[in-house]
């Protein structure tokens, strides 16, 4: 199957199946019970950020001035855990929140936030959740019944902030850049980057051997490798997934890879005129082989999508 080295290894190992049964295949429908966030799971990974390993895992940026928290968890429940980890780890009562994509891990514990924290959010992305969000989120529902009780009673609001492709946000002695680049995983991934710490939090964009999702029709696979190739000038010295291990900045080269390969393999297999059925069980075959390590089942789904989509 697969192993990890390093960061929370046993509890890596645990919430990355959880990842490979929800995120990476949105489609499945998994029933597992879904991992809380966890107090327990805190690490100070840099100067000015910490993260709560768990579903997702979810970066908190501690600066003199504010404190940024990226991802809420899913439901109220896990949000509140969120706000009571953030309160206490912050130097001010200033708190900031942004989202790294629409899905409801990411963005659904919004209501545990006190009213006057400031919600940042790229424009594409905004739109996305509007659009798809509460059909997601039921998705998400029906998944379990640990995720029917966490998803209960989802209150969203609009953003404070809207970006279309870039803001920076001073928190007092360190700067997060927060972006957006083009469909990957969904259309409006945001990744944020602290340049004074070189820790990249890309969202679901860079992941630590989770076979890649293009998890709606607007994804892309081929737009997401162009964001891979912006994103590697950066050279982070470390960076946090969404989800799974924490890593380097090899994990870009790596998940760049993947991505060519699926893509590649695709469409070479349209060009002599396989069906889309047919290239997804060829492919999904091969992968196994190829990648024998990497978790998840997204490859099947995938070449439909290169099939039909954007690409
Ligand atoms: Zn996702």
């Amino acid at each position: 199957m697969f192993r990890r080295k390093g960061f929370f290894e046993p509890l890596a190992a645990a919430l990355t199946i959880a990842a490979a049964a929800f995120c990476a295949t949105p489609r499945a429908q998994a029933q597992l019970p879904q991992p809380l966030v966890n107090e327990s799971t805190l690490k100070k990974v840099s100067d000015h950020v910490y993260v709560l390993m768990g579903f997702p895992n979810i970066g908190i940026v501690v600066g003199s001035r504010a404190t940024l928290v990226i991802d809420t968890g899913l439901g109220a429940r896990n949000g509140a855990t969120v706000v009571r980890v953030a309160q206490s780890l912050s130097k001010s009562p200033i708190l900031y929140l942004t989202t790294t994509h629409f899905h409801p891990e990411h963005a659904s514990g919004l209501q545990a936030f006190p009213p006057s924290t400031v919600l940042i959010r790229n424009t594409v992305q905004q739109e996305e959740l509007e659009k798809l969000g509460p059909e997601m989120t039921d998705r998400f529902r029906n998944m379990s019944a640990q995720n029917k009780d966490l998803l209960q009673d989802v209150q969203l609001r609009p953003p404070d902030i809207l970006f279309d492709r870039e803001l920076n946000l001073d928190l007092g002695g360190v700067t997060a850049r927060l972006f957006w680049l083009g469909a990957s995983h969904t259309k409006g991934d945001e990744l944020i980057f602290i340049a004074e710490d070189s820790v990249l939090l890309p969202g679901d964009i860079v992941q630590d051997k989770l076979i890649p999702n293009l998890s709606n029709d607007d994804a892309s696979a081929k737009s997401w490798i162009a964001d891979l190739d912006q994103l590697a000038p950066l050279q982070p010295k470390l960076i946090v997934p969404d989800h799974g291990a924490l890593g380097d900045a090899s994990l870009i080269a790596k998940e760049r890879a993947f991505l060519v390969d699926l893509l590649d393999s695709a469409l070479a297999l349209k060009a002599q005129g396989k069906s889309a059925d047919d290239a997804a069980q060829t492919i999904a075959a091969q992968f196994k082989t190829k990648y024998p390590d990497w978790a998840g089942n997204a490859v099947a789904s995938d070449v439909h999508r290169i099939y039909t989509g954007p690409q």
